[in-house]
């Protein structure tokens, strides 16, 4: 399986020492060397200081079978035409894993079509439950994780009713979260994960980095992702004089 991963990766990660400290090559390493340790086939690219998105290439995007995605603070500067391909591709088949400030990406925008807005503060204490014990992607998992600082994400979270919830999260502060949402797009399969803010270190957790690689085995694309689907005028199955 071919899964590229795409994060930003500017100076206020490169040159903040809290982010440093948990992401020493940037979040993209991070999960490369989770996913590659997990048997995938990974690339890892980034954008820099007003970047459009250019590393992820029509050759790298073409290749991929699950798209994963860290955005924050540079969502605008991707540019609205790699956006459309990522879309394309959904459609056609490539799983897309969105990873905590994702949420208000433009791709993700995009496949779900609400304003994805939510409440936020630094800093505090997650007890992500697993609310779809049969899912794939909380196999193997206890019922809930306890996460010491992660970033509030609280209710509410505009989005459209997913397909289905697999984990909720209830911050210390009182907020509840759809922490882990799915839906499909055409062929393709989209995952919402709310943990992973920079400089928390939910991506070295074993239950965490459990979830991920479940989540990507899970929007893996069951067969081969094929040509955009156009609207062809056919002929009727059946002889109706036509
Ligand atoms: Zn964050």
């Amino acid at each position: 399986m071919k899964v590229t991963v795409f994060s930003e990766h500017g100076k206020g990660h490169r040159e903040n020492p809290e982010v440093v400290k948990q992401h020493p090559h940037g979040i993209q390493q991070t999960l490369k060397e989770l996913f590659d340790g997990a048997g995938m086939h990974t690339t890892a690219v980034w954008q820099d200081d007003g970047d459009d998105g250019s590393m992820l290439t029509d050759e790298i995007l073409n290749g991929t079978d699950v798209l994963v995605w860290w955005g924050h603070a540079m969502h605008e500067n991707v540019s609205d035409a790699l956006v459309e391909k990522i879309v394309k591709r959904v459609q056609c088949g490539m799983g897309v894993l969105f990873l905590h400030s994702a949420h208000m990406s433009k791709p993700f925008r995009r496949l779900l079509g609400t304003g994805c807005t939510l409440k936020w503060r630094d800093n505090d204490r997650e007890r992500l439950w697993v609310s779809a014990p049969a899912h794939p992607i909380a196999a193997g998992l206890p019922e809930h994780i306890e996460l010491a600082e992660e970033e509030m994400y609280g209710e509410h979270f505009d989005i459209p009713t997913p397909d289905e919830l697999v984990f909720i999260g209830w911050f210390a502060g009182g907020e509840v979260f759809r922490s882990g949402v799915t839906y499909t797009r055409g062929k393709g399969k989209i995952f919402y994960f709310q943990p992973g803010h920079e400089s928390n270190p939910s991506y070295h957790n074993p239950d965490v980095r459990k979830i991920l690689v479940n989540a990507v085995n899970w929007l893996a694309p069951a067969f081969p992702i094929g040509a955009p689907v156009e609207c062809p005028h056919v002929a009727p199955l059946e002889n109706t004089g036509k």
